[in-house]
């Protein structure tokens, strides 16, 4: 008999779960949801509900899961507290975060020190509560935490358990987003429409207008340190527009590992689901005579202020994570109702990173309170 994991996908009707429930698909012996997480649309939820026979749901937002509840007959709950029980629900073994944003963050803890296993795609977890959660990892050695983030599963299977003394440097990939080639002279003119254009992942609109500013690259810098345990001065960007090298690993000994293959989140979604096995994947092969070449750049932290703003926020540590990716959010929301414009988003970031009282991280209680103040700190910058 096959050993069945019993997941709570949380995310369920964004990106990363739509791609979760393809993998799913294709191994109904070996993956069951025991549970689903969302925020609002339960127009998409209730076929999955049923296509799926999940029997528990978490609806954030308290309204939509009492429009649920009124349309459906399995178990519903609302707001993180919701979030919390799903977590530690006695029928799910392994986590799917693929929230987006700093909600996601008290759910992983919470499965870590429940002795659970996570698949990790929200990367603001890392970014918000790393030292806690790596923290929870030393005292609950028999959970597990897997990257989903494309680059971190690439460097997660470049890796493969050898450790960190044998690594030169882990070396990031980045599409570059839309605006790799555009003069920086031109920023001011940038709408909404040409942000939300990625090259080449189809994402959700947050992390898109964060690849367009490379912040999303800065918040996988942290993600990177916090996972692997790496310096940042180990951590490098290389811009590879095609997004077909993943990542990359140099180890001391000169090789250089890479993992490519055609950009779809089902693969690093499956192999965190299936770890340490490889399981068959119907999903577009690469064929490198097709691709003819790999092009690599250095990335441009004159252009794209707001990787040098996570480097800095990362090797202050403590709260200043938490600080720059609270503000992030709250900036990009700003941006996406067309309150600000594009080229103001690294000064309105670095203005409240400045302010900040960066402290060390000892609970997720400060974690959060940095978080709020940094939204605070955003809108009243805006009204001053
Ligand atoms: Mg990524």
């Amino acid at each position: 008999m096959p050993q069945i994991k019993h997941i709570a996908l949380l995310g369920a009707t964004g990106s990363i779960g739509d791609s979760t429930l393809k993998v799913i698909r294709q191994h109904p012996d070996k993956f069951r949801i025991a549970g689903v997480a969302i925020g609002s649309k339960i127009d998409l939820l209730l076929p999955i509900l049923k296509e799926f026979d999940i029997p528990f749901a978490v609806v954030f937002d308290p309204k939509a899961a009492e429009a649920l509840s009124k349309q459906w007959s399995g178990k519903v709950l609302a707001g993180m507290d919701g979030l919390m029980e799903l977590v530690a629900d006695p029928s799910v073994d392994y986590v799917l975060n693929g929230l987006v944003g700093s909600i996601g963050c008290r759910p992983t803890l919470e499965a870590i020190r429940l002795g659970k296993t996570v698949g990790l795609a929200n990367k603001e977890s890392m970014v918000m509560a790393g030292d806690l959660i790596n923290a929870a990892l030393r005292r609950h050695p028999e959970a597990g935490l897997i990257p989903i983030d494309s680059e971190h599963s690439a460097i997660f299977q470049c890796l493969a358990g050898r450790p960190v003394h044998e690594v030169d440097f882990i070396q990031l990939t980045a599409s570059g987003g839309p605006f790799r080639e555009r003069p920086k002279n031109t920023f001011e003119a940038i709408t909404k429409a040409d942000a939300l254009k990625h090259p080449t992942w189809v994402m959700g609109a947050k992390i898109t207008i964060d690849s367009a500013t490379l912040m999303n690259k800065g918040l996988e810098v942290i993600e990177a340190h916090q996972l692997f345990g790496i310096g940042f001065d180990q951590i490098k960007v290389v811009v590879h527009p095609s997004s077909i090298v993943h990542s990359l690993v140099q180890f001391r000994d000169g090789s250089l590992m890479a993992q490519l293959g055609c950009p779809d989140m089902c693969v690093p979604i499956q192999y965190a689901l299936s770890w340490p096995e490889r399981l068959q994947l119907e999903t577009p092969r690469l064929d490198l005579a097709t691709v003819g070449k790999l092009e690599f750049f250095p990335p441009d932290f004159e252009k794209f202020p707001c990787l040098r703003l996570a480097f800095e926020a990362g090797r202050r540590g403590g709260t200043a994570p938490a600080v720059l990716n609270a503000a992030n959010e709250a900036v990009v929301d700003l941006f996406l109702n067309d309150r600000i414009p594009f080229h103001k988003i690294p000064a309105l970031l670095e203005n409240v990173l400045g302010r900040a009282a960066i402290t060390e991280l000892h609970s997720i209680e400060e974690a959060v309170a940095a978080d709020a103040w940094a939204r605070r700190e955003v809108v009243e910058s805006l009204a001053s």
